[in-house]
């Protein structure tokens, strides 16, 4: 389920300030009639959109071409309405009506309205009144008679005010900011996605050794990973961050491995929605949203796959979805263009959403011929490659067979180059409006209404389909103090929330401080318990002994008629004797050694 709605993006976003509203609303109901894509597809009669004014060729030069211009807006150049080249002049009054005497202009003039188009009434709540429709509310009381708006003339000025340097002025403040990019590649492993990507960007966006590409990553079930590169060209700074699916289509069982996919796309979408709806909000929060998806398809040469089909058809309203058939070079010309007309005819029968590049991007003559001609190329055959190879003095990056080389960058071999100027050079803002007016609006209607992503009430918010949650719904969007309360209502439930946690892990924290001890003291009474035993079975060891010896004493008094006291007595009585006979035979010796050594006149 789709519904239009009127972009919210502030004024500050330089795609926003290129592209007027209605612009915009048109692309959102171009998008969605794409359901009628048929084997051209893309070809299909698409009214011009409007688009950011192509950047110079060197944005240094245009920057200094720039800075030199602005103090000195006399010798300015710019086309005016009418579409004639005029020069205008601080001091002089100059007829406007005369044709340009000097060379082309020195930047491109921004794309001016040549008239204001059949503008569509803007109506802020669009989207959300298809919803009350849808859910059969009571009647909302009719409008009231609006007096008609008229449409302001447009004046012609007498000399130079200064507001058609709005644009450098937006431009400068543009690449100040830089820009952000979020591609995702899905597809099976082994197709090619990460050699593309590198091919794209023309660097290791995926490094080998830091960061192995989606295939040398392959896990059990989906995941989603992002890396971030911050690529720098002519001082324009471009974040980019690149989200794979590693492990899509590589399991026995495929359903539902598209879920991790729109999980992470939608979660992108509530990041952006819980940023922007905060009361104090960052004027332009970080788009993390998934700008662009390649959808890589295998060279079967038969047509999508079951897995395809289901995917490109869950994530088409979701997601800006680009099919790529992957190794282009597997397949002869023949082969690839009746493949390529094959998937655009499944994609047209199975009403799948792709990006429709629009024809126009605001570039006039060749220009807008080359994106015509790159467009029909839809969906690109691609050739990835990490080699550069020489060949007669030329550095060509492609893939070297013995019968020639496949040419990344050359149109005849394959449609990368489409691709890279379709999605970087030309369309990339495009992407990033259609992104954000078309695919997270929607998100957001259905957010609102309480529906999930399949457009079923959602579990949680299933009272929001009421009349009272709807509004209950929009008042807390724009109503600031309703919003306010409702945080307030947020903070308070998330601190009682925090509160019984905390409270739990306290009380559980107790309990099993408690049967710790009461462990340990079951323990302590136990030890004791076998101290006491052991020592009371000692105690009755020795009290036998004790007997058994009293016994054996009784029993040897009796049969020796001795007493115990008797035989000590006369044993000491022995010892006595023994000493008093061991002194007289010493005194005797020694008389006989001294009688000796006065005979013999030595001392001793
Ligand atoms: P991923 O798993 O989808 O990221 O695939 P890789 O980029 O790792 O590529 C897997 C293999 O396919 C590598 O051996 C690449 O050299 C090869 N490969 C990549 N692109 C092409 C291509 O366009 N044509 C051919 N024939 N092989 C390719």
């Amino acid at each position: 389920m789709e519904f239009d709605s009127i972009s919210t993006n502030s004024l500050e976003d330089i795609g926003t300030c290129c592209l007027p509203c209605f612009a915009l609303q048109s692309k959102r109901e171009l998008f969605f009639k794409s359901d009628t894509v048929s084997g051209g597809g893309v070809s299909a009669s698409v009214p011009p959109s409007a688009a950011p004014p192509a950047p110079p060729s060197t944005l240094k030069d245009a920057l200094s071409k720039r800075s030199a211009t602005l103090p000195e807006p006399q010798e300015t150049n710019h086309v005016e309405a009418n579409g004639i080249a005029t020069k205008h002049s601080n001091s002089v009054s100059v007829d406007v009506s005369k044709p340009p005497s000097t060379a082309p202009p020195p930047t491109p003039a921004p794309p001016v309205p040549i008239s204001a188009p059949p503008a569509p009434v803007p109506t802020p709540l669009r989207s959300t009144e298809n919803i009350m429709k849808k859910a059969e509310h009571p009647p909302v009381a009719p409008k009231p008679d609006l007096p008609k708006i008229e449409k302001p003339k447009t004046k012609e000025l007498d000399g130079y005010v200064g507001f058609a340097n709005l644009p450098n002025q937006v431009y400068r403040k543009a690449v100040k900011k830089g820009f952000e990019f979020t591609l995702m590649v899905v597809g099976e492993s082994g197709l090619g996605k990460s050699t593309l990507i590198n091919s794209l960007f023309l660097t290791e966006v995926y490094d080998k050794d830091k960061h192995p590409g989606p295939s040398l990553r392959v896990k059990k079930t989906v995941g989603v990973e992002t890396s971030v590169v911050l690529l720098k060209e002519n001082g324009v700074n471009l974040t980019l961050t690149i989200v794979d699916t590693p492990g899509f289509g590589d399991a026995v069982d495929n359903s539902n491995c598209w879920q991790p996919i729109i999980d992470f796309v939608e979660s992108k979408y509530e990041e952006f929605l819980n940023a922007e709806s905060r009361v104090a909000r960052k004027a332009a929060p970080p788009d993390t949203r998934v700008h662009c998806c390649l959808y890589f398809i295998a060279p079967s040469g038969h047509g999508l796959k079951p897995l395809d089909v289901e995917f490109m058809q869950r994530l088409g309203d979701k997601v800006n979805i680009i099919p790529v058939i992957a190794k282009a070079d597997t397949m002869t010309p023949e082969e690839c263009k009746d493949f390529k007309e094959q998937i655009m005819k499944e994609i047209g029968q199975h009403k799948i959403k792709i990006y429709d590049f629009p024809e126009s991007t605001g570039e006039e003559g060749d220009g807008a011929d080359v994106t015509k001609s790159l467009r029909a190329r839809v969906p690109f055959a691609v050739v990835g490659a990490n080699t550069v190879i020489e060949q007669d003095g030329r550095r060509i990056r492609g893939r070297k067979y013995p019968w020639g080389i496949a040419e990344v960058e050359n149109l005849e071999h394959c449609d990368f180059l489409a691709l890279r100027n379709m999605v970087i050079r030309t369309h990339l803002q495009d992407l990033k409006d259609v992104t954000s007016s078309v695919h997270y609006e929607n998100y957001r209607c259905r957010k609102l209404a309480g529906l999930s992503h399949d457009g079923k009430p959602h579990r949680t918010n299933s009272n929001n389909l009421c009349p009272q949650g709807l509004m209950n719904s929009f008042m807390t969007v724009w109503n600031p103090l309703a919003q306010m309360e409702e945080e307030k209502r947020e903070h308070d439930l998330k601190m009682e929330k925090m509160e019984s946690e905390m409270e739990q892990i306290f009380q559980t924290k107790v309990r099993d401080k408690r049967a710790k001890l009461k462990e340990s003291e079951a323990e302590l009474a136990r030890r004791h318990e076998a101290t006491r035993r052991a020592l009371e079975a000692q105690a009755r060891e020795l009290d036998e002994r004790q007997r058994a010896l009293n016994a054996e004493r009784a029993a040897w008094e009796r049969d020796t008629g001795l007493s115990l006291d008797d035989l000590r007595r006369r044993s000491l009585e022995a010892n006595s004797k023994e000493t008093v006979d061991g002194k007289e035979k010493k005194d005797k010796k020694k008389k006989d050694w001294s009688f000796k050594s006065v005979a013999t006149g030595i001392s001793i």
